[in-house]
């Protein structure tokens, strides 16, 4: 499988799997896809609940590799990528919750940064200069990018978050881990962060110096994995109704990643009814679906903040997957916006009356399931629970009134001792800063 620049649709695919994952965007800075979509084997389908969740995440991802890693290392990245449950939970009798938290960061980003940063530490093996992987977080990301590349040799991380803006469960998930991984904690905002990661980028003194890459949720490695837990829902889908129904999707989206990968796995063979594209205040994409103008905009802050995006990288891989034809996109995806208040009634209808705790995230797709099938009396789903509500307990626990029970692995975090480095948002800051860390 080789890979071409969304930004160049006429030139040739030619860079394979492991290029694109060690450059992350093509020199002209556009999204890598696929040359070609392949088809998922028809007896996985078929027959999906005899399949473990090894063999299932084996078969989606191989064609995409292709021969740039070993069989026997592919499997073992797939086999660590996938190590904890992703239980698919019965809220009533048309509704269910995809629980992507069990990772190590108890986000869904936990998979697509296990996935890459394994893939990249064999990518760079052997390489006499260490590889710098600079991230700006506005909160789960970087929590998920450190824990998937700590202790990982050959490869250092250096991950920017803006100061006061991220939850204090996700600011110690960054800070704590140390080794390889250093945070610079911003003096700005997210933008901020992220401007001075793509000044850093196009710096080509620095660049040469540095060999520098990114773990942006917009390479390859980090979303193709994402169609794994899909087919691991549907394999538990059909065991609990004991038949092949087609289910809702209903995806929390922000940049378009995660729902990007879903609609790639359906159009690999992946029953799905409909798929629909939970935003908050944030509707870029929810307007576009409705007028067919694409205006993107600031982003506005929100109690669901991983969600955050006025302008959504991967939607121009969404429309890549469907020929740019409009017809045929909205026919398989709608997409709503949710404001805080109706988030925050959400949270506390689920917890009252289903007796369950969604996060401010999976409370967004939970309502635009709801939405949706009031109007479609036939259909059940699927919402995808992308974070643990401990991650956010600062916005939750006012909502119900009662405190939120902490995992072990979040108090083992609470105790220890936070450890960034405070810049102002100035690239030459940053510069010096990386510049510095090379010669440690
Ligand atoms: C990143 C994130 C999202 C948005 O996912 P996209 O792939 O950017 O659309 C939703 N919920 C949570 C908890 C996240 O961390």
């Amino acid at each position: 499988m080789k890979y071409y620049s969304l930004n160049d649709p006429e030139a040739k695919a030619e860079t394979s799997f492991r290029d694109a994952t060690i450059r992350g965007q093509a020199p002209d800075k556009g999204l890598y896809f696929p040359e070609r979509i392949p088809a998922l084997p028809k007896d996985l389908i078929e027959n999906i609940t005899r399949y473990t969740k090894e063999e299932i995440a084996l078969r989606v991802i191989s064609p995409y590799v292709g021969d740039t890693l070993p069989a026997g290392e592919l499997e073992k990245i797939v086999a660590e990528t996938v190590n904890f449950e992703f239980p698919l939970v019965k809220l009533d009798d048309r509704t269910w919750s995809l629980e992507l938290f069990h990772g190590p960061t108890l986000a869904f980003k936990d998979v697509g940064a296990r996935f890459m940063s394994r893939c990249l530490g064999y990518f760079v093996r052997g390489n006499d200069q260490p590889v710098t992987v600079l991230v700006a977080t506005s909160g789960d990301t970087g929590g998920a990018v450190a824990n998937g590349f700590y202790g990982v040799e050959g490869v250092r991380v250096v991950i920017l978050y803006p100061s006061g803006k991220v939850s204090s469960v996700q600011e110690l998930q960054l800070t704590t881990l140390g080794k390889n991984i250093t945070a610079l904690e911003v003096d700005g905002t997210f933008d901020d962060c992220q401007r001075l990661v793509k000044q850093a980028f196009g710096d080509p003194g620095l660049n040469k110096e540095l060999f520098l890459t990114s773990a942006n949720s917009i390479n390859v490695a980090r979303w193709l994995p994402q169609q794994f837990y899909y087919l691991f829902a549907y394999s538990q889908w059909v065991q609990t109704l004991g038949k092949k129904e087609a289910p809702v999707w209903s995806v929390p989206s922000g940049n378009f990643g995660n729902i990007c990968a879903g609609l790639l796995a359906h159009r690999s063979g992946m029953p799905a009814k409909h798929f629909i594209a939970a935003c908050n205040a944030n509707n870029t994409i929810p307007d576009f679906l409705q007028t067919g103008a694409y205006k993107p905009r600031k982003a506005v802050p929100t109690i669901s903040n991983a969600m955050d995006v006025g302008d959504p990288s991967n939607f121009v891989r969404i429309l890549e997957i469907f020929h740019k034809e409009f017809t045929a996109l909205s026919n398989v995806l709608s997409s709503s916006s949710t404001t805080d208040e109706q988030t925050r009634v959400a949270i506390r209808k689920v917890y009252t009356e289903a007796h369950y705790l969604p996060d401010p995230h999976g409370a967004v797709g939970w309502l635009a399931l709801q939405d949706y099938l009031s109007s479609h009396p036939g259909d059940r789903g699927i919402f995808l629970e992308t974070a643990h509500p401990v991650k956010f307990y600062d916005v939750v626990e006012p909502i119900i009134g009662e405190k939120v029970p902490m995992p072990p692995i979040v108090q083992n975090l609470l105790g220890r001792k936070k450890q960034s480095e405070k810049i102002s948002p100035d690239f030459g800051l940053l510069r010096d800063f990386l510049r510095g860390e090379k010669r440690k």
